[in-house]
């Protein structure tokens, strides 16, 4: 069975997500914590949740993934940069507890000039800051395109990340289809190398979760500008091979296509489910 599911509109709280959710025949969703662009978050409401936990029950509902806000920065050169995004990310978890057992995906970090080594020893600093033993919620590193000063296009330092924290069972990794394209693994072409090397570097148990996302621009472009499925440089052909792929088929996918509708997603997920072969 392919667990998939889109990029959803938090605003309305878990349940209307969850019925969205259901809407496009989705067992699963991604959604950001709080405004994309930082500020308070919403507090939870835990009548909502449970009636949430309820719907994903009945439905069997499989993992969902929250998202951080792009103003997190881990790596900032501004110390108030990194004291805000390490506050988001403790209260964030703090939160995530009403739906224990779930994942939180972050993006690394831009070291801004202050270079790699430093970037890491940062992004470090604050995991081990924020995350606790007794968390139920695993924390995903998104591998990232390599925009600017990004880090974590390679899989070489995400692996540096995780080897610097003090509980690296509760971090993983969200492997985005686009990002990965844009930072120079051939994903069309030799899938099966790319999924060696990442098992050589972090260990396919690593592997949590996949942001499923053609891509607007050629392989090494750098550049993070998603296209719907099929309508871009991996294409559906590569796409449907990614599903399907055995070490991968069973993990869960989210869309974060550029759509400016529910029915949207619900046309791609149609579309994979098609191509999708059981067992
Ligand atoms: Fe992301
Ligand atoms: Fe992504
Ligand atoms: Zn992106």
């Amino acid at each position: 069975m392919l667990h998939i599911g889109c990029h959803l509109s938090a605003t309305k709280g878990y349940l209307a997500m969850g019925k969205d959710a259901l809407k496009i025949n989705a067992d699963t969703f991604q959604f950001f914590t709080r405004n994309p662009r930082g500020g308070k978050a919403k507090e939870i409401k835990e009548s909502d949740v449970a009636a949430f936990l309820e719907l994903a029950q009945a439905h069997q509902f499989t993992y969902i993934l929250a998202h951080a806000p792009y103003t997190m920065n881990a790596c900032s050169a501004d110390e108030s940069v990194r004291q805000f995004s390490c506050e988001m990310m403790a209260d964030d978890l703090r939160r995530m507890e009403y739906l224990p057992g779930n994942f939180y995906n972050f993006h690394p970090g831009s070291h801004v000039g202050q270079g790699i080594d430093v970037g890491i020893a940062q992004i470090t600093q604050q995991l081990n800051t924020v995350m606790k033993p007794e968390q139920h919620t695993t924390i995903l590193l998104e591998t990232m395109a390599g925009k600017g000063s990004e880090i974590g296009s390679r899989f070489e330092e995400l692996r540096r990340v995780i080897d610097g924290v003090h509980l690296p069972e509760k971090v993983g990794v969200c492997l985005d289809t686009c990002h990965i394209y844009d930072a120079g693994y051939d994903i069309v072409t030799d899938l099966d190398a790319v999924l060696d090397e990442f098992d050589d570097v972090l260990g396919l148990d690593k592997l949590k979760a996949v942001h499923l996302n053609d891509s607007m621009n050629l392989m090494g472009s750098h550049k993070d500008r998603h296209a719907p499925i099929g309508k871009g440089t991996l294409g559906l052909s590569a796409i449907c091979a990614l599903i399907n792929h055995p070490r991968l088929k069973n993990l869960f996918f989210i869309l974060e296509t550029p759509h400016d509708t529910l029915e949207g997603y619900g046309q791609e997920i149609v579309m994979l489910r098609e191509c999708y072969k059981e067992g």
